[in-house]
């Protein structure tokens, strides 16, 4: 029997992996429009450094894909402690923000402490993203640091938006940010305090030691826009610019809103809910500039609404491999939507506005401190979980999974899944699938 996968990032690829062991599976075919596979998962070079589609790290609460990801990078891989900051009127606030209030001005320290210490909004039963964030940090926190930055990267009103991916935040010890405002130190959050990374290659080290542990029967078709999906008498056809192909079972991690448009027989009620998936576009900048600047910190979130970017990550932190002597590297991201005011700009109006951003932090004070630059945009990076996310998604996959098509994947399944993620829902989709056949 043969397998077609849509898509070849590494869900797709994941896919592949665990399929190739099922006996009865002869042959797989990995559909893919790009002339490389990747998808997320690339890494690009620019004067011998290596960048993500921002910056990525290796982490997951599931232990065995944590263990399986580390091992099959073999010697390319480090270790790192976090060392992420929140940038708020020039002053370095170490992440997570409710850990290190003290070094707010004294203001903003009092409005922070003492409506987290004294919240009304506690006990009240939560039913949007800020609603959460007012209830789990008052309102001091939330309207300093956390309702302008997730305004920022998601682009999209946080009162419109579910609680799926706040919702396993834990509400922080009282104890912990009296001591916080004390200047007492504590680490806080303790989630990806410790992540990995390979040594060199960029996040694509991962991509390539997946890719290359798939055997004789899958073959990776590139430059392959797929046109048309049909299921006729229990086999799927799929149509591309260049070829025809035909298998027993099939497999999509392309964006989900697509996938409904392709597949010929997608009613017009499933079409509507698709028209209505949210997502976010994003533009990642890699900028080197004189000095070293930033300090030995990776991740800086900036909740200023002034300034372009939401985060830029300092790549240096890496390791020698992702540094370049006497400068600074900056991994920058804007997300944006179509017809947004940022989608509007050209790659010079983005790099004046990166540049005013990073003047305004003090990493740099002329353009001539920037010695190289280069951008690249992507389509699909956030999933949004407005409020009826769950509900379009339920009903889009519930509809495609009586056909026996199977959906995974970041955009693939709709859903804010990172590559540990991506892998761990692979593996359970094939574990069911050999179950069955
Ligand atoms: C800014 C950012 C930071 C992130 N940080 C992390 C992190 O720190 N750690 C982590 O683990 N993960 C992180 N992620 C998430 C990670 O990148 C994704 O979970 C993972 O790469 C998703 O893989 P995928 O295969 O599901 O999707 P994709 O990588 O999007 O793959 C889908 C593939 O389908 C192809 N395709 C699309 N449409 C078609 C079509 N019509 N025909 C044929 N092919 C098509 C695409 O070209 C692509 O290759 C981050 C993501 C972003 C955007």
């Amino acid at each position: 029997m043969k397998a077609i996968i849509l898509g070849a990032g590494i869900s797709g690829v994941a896919l592949a992996h665990f399929l190739q062991k099922n006996k009865k599976i002869k042959e797989i075919m990995l559909i893919e429009k790009n002339s490389e596979p990747g998808g997320l998962l690339r890494s690009f070079t620019c004067k011998d450094i290596a960048y993500d589609v921002g910056p990525h790290i290796i982490f997951s609460k599931h232990k065995e894909i944590l263990k399986k990801n580390i091992d099959i990078l073999k010697e390319n891989v480090k270790t790192l402690k976090r060392s992420n900051k929140i940038i708020y009127k020039n002053k370095y606030i170490k992440y997570p923000f409710e850990n290190e209030l003290y070094k707010l001005p004294k203001q903003e320290l009092n409005y922070c402490l003492n409506t987290f210490l004294d919240n009304p909004f506690e006990n009240f039963q939560h039913s949007n993203m800020i609603q959460f964030f007012y209830k789990i940090f008052g309102e001091g926190i939330t309207r300093t640091y956390l309702e302008p930055y997730n305004r920022k990267i998601w682009k999209f009103d946080p009162s419109f938006m579910d609680t799926q991916m706040v919702e396993r935040i834990p509400k922080p010890p009282k104890n912990d940010i009296i001591k916080s405002a004390k200047g007492k130190k504590s680490e806080g959050y303790k989630h990806q305090l410790y992540f990995q990374y390979p040594k060199s290659k960029g996040i694509q080290a991962l991509f390539d030691a997946y890719y290359s542990s798939l055997n004789f029967k899958n073959k990776t078709y590139l430059n392959q826009k797929i046109k048309n999906i049909k299921k006729i008498n229990n086999k799927f056809s799929v149509i591309t610019n260049k070829n025809s192909f035909k298998g027993d079972f099939l497999f999509s991690t392309i964006p989900l809103n697509e996938f409904c448009n392709i597949f010929k027989k997608t009613p017009k009620k499933i079409l509507d809910r698709s028209k209505n998936l949210k997502y976010n576009s994003i533009i990642i900048s890699l900028i080197n500039v004189k000095g070293n600047v930033g300090g030995n910190n990776f991740a800086f979130m900036v909740p200023d609404k002034n300034i372009i970017f939401h985060r830029l990550s300092k790549l240096d932190f890496l390791g020698k491999n992702y540094s370049k002597k006497n400068t600074t590297s900056f991994l920058i991201e804007i997300t944006f939507r179509k017809g947004d005011e940022v989608s509007k700009l050209s790659n010079k109006q983005i790099l004046s506005k990166i540049f005013e951003g990073l003047k305004k932090l003090n990493f740099c004070s002329k353009k001539e401190d920037i010695n190289f630059s280069e951008i690249r945009k992507f389509k699909y990076a956030y999933v949004i979980y407005d409020l009826n996310h769950r509900k379009n998604v339920d009903e889009i996959l519930n509809f495609y999974k009586k056909k026996n098509i199977v959906h995974a994947g970041r955009c693939g399944s709709w859903e804010y899944l990172n590559s540990d993620q991506v892998i761990y829902q692979a593996e359970k989709i094939i574990k069911k699938f050999n179950e069955k056949y």
